[in-house]
């Protein structure tokens, strides 16, 4: 089952409007429409959480709260038999604790780069002392597969270290037959699916990916603060079993597991202290994603062609070239003749909607992002596209 297998088609009906629950308060007409990658619009109902009074670390409401948050991201990750873990610190810090946990100093590791978090991965490997070489797609261009198989023929490496989603680019990656390849050559898949979450397709037992790290507050529309890992049996042996010393401790998967298997169990571990109105929040954000259902990612896929369809006929090129490759929450353009990014960004904005500059690494010159992943409606759409227009009338 390939990862576009979800599209609008198949869930006849499915609403195309975000369910009431998470819709925004925000008055359309006085504030201005973040259309960001990140953070996300949240629920009201999230926004109650947040701010919970501190409790004990054993409350029962706490340990409720995380034991919820795990068994619903193995729904929306795809998963039952991945291990999962919630666990303090940002999205980055999510990336390091795979690299610290699982990479061997002795071996290298591949990188798959359609963007700036894969050259990311490698820069956070290289100051860990991970060795690792990086395959990078044309700008633009989703991973070159033939190219991938044949890197991991010539050398053996520990791990595959991929972006599902790569917000600089726009750019969906095929990580399930990324993840074939890898297991062809003996070699781990971690996948970054940060950006990705909540706004695609995601078979983890399926795709056989052995660890798969995501975060709240993009297209999850959960709270920032927290990372989200789901590892399976290759991946929680190879970290069990490992014979090198981790280059990190607070970030170290190993001392988590049995802490985490614990609080899935509802019983009260500790190796240091999960904020608890994160996790409340955080279980409230997930649980309204797995309420939404197939039907968020059939919103997703809807609201992300009418918004290229009013782009392409206002005259405005897309970054990401082929329509397989785009993802579904984040869209990438071209900034128009005689405009830079910044420019472009801030006449947007004058008309109402906050739109962010590039950020690819050879391509942020002349690159602008819109995200449209979390709880976006067809309005929040239309506005952009209004704006974008009469941003560009003026130019
Ligand atoms: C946002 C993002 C990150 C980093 O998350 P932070 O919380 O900003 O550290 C990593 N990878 C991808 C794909 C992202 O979109």
């Amino acid at each position: 089952m390939g990862r576009r297998a979800m599209t609008s088609s198949s869930v006849p009906g499915a609403a195309t409007s975000v369910p009431r629950s998470v819709a925004s308060s925000a008055d359309p007409d006085r504030a201005p429409l973040a259309m960001v990658v990140g953070p996300t619009r949240l629920a009201p109902s999230v926004l109650a959480r947040l701010g919970d009074q501190a409790r004990p670390i054993t409350d029962a409401v706490f340990l409720a709260d995380i034991r919820r948050a795990l068994s619903q991201l193995r729904s929306v990750l795809g998963t039952e038999e991945g291990e999962c873990l919630v666990l303090p610190g940002s999205g980055t810090a999510g990336m390091e604790s795979l690299a610290v946990s699982l990479l061997d100093p002795r071996r290298p590791a591949l990188v798959l780069s359609t963007g700036m978090w894969g050259e990311r991965w490698q820069a956070l490997c290289s100051d860990l002392g991970l060795p690792t070489a990086i395959h990078r797609a044309e700008p633009g261009r989703g991973l070159d597969l033939d190219r991938v198989e044949s890197l991991l023929a010539a050398r053996s490496y520990q791990a595959v270290l991929v972006t599902h989603v790569d917000s600089s680019s726009g750019v969906c990656a095929d990580v399930a037959a990324v993840t074939e390849a890898a297991h062809r050559h003996g070699a781990l898949s971690l996948v970054d699916g940060i950006a990705a979450a909540g706004a695609e397709v995601i078979r983890q037992d399926e795709w056989a990916i052995d660890a798969y790290l995501a975060a709240p507050p993009k297209a999850l529309s959960g709270p920032g603060g927290l990372y989200l890992v789901s590892l399976r049996e290759a991946a929680v042996r190879s970290l069990v079993d490992r014979d090198f010393s981790p280059r990190g401790y607070s970030l170290d998967l190993r001392r988590w597991l049995p802490v985490m298997r614990s609080l899935a169990e509802g019983e009260f571990a500790y190796f240091q202290t999960p904020p608890g109105n994160l996790m409340g929040a955080l279980a409230e954000s997930l649980r309204l994603v797995v309420e939404e259902g197939p039907a968020r990612l059939v919103r997703h896929d809807r609201l992300a062609e009418r918004l290229r369809r009013g782009l392409t006929e206002s005259g405005v090129e897309l970054f990401t070239i082929d329509p397989t490759d785009r993802a579904h929450g984040v869209t990438v353009l071209r900034t128009p003749e005689g405009s830079s990014p910044a420019e472009l960004v801030a006449a947007v904005e004058r008309h109402g909607v906050v739109l962010q500059a590039g950020t690819h690494p050879v391509a942020a010159e002349y690159t602008v992002r819109i995200g449209h992943l979390g709880n976006h409606t067809e309005s929040d759409i239309d506005r952009t596209i209004a704006a974008i227009r009469a941003a560009m009338a003026e130019f």
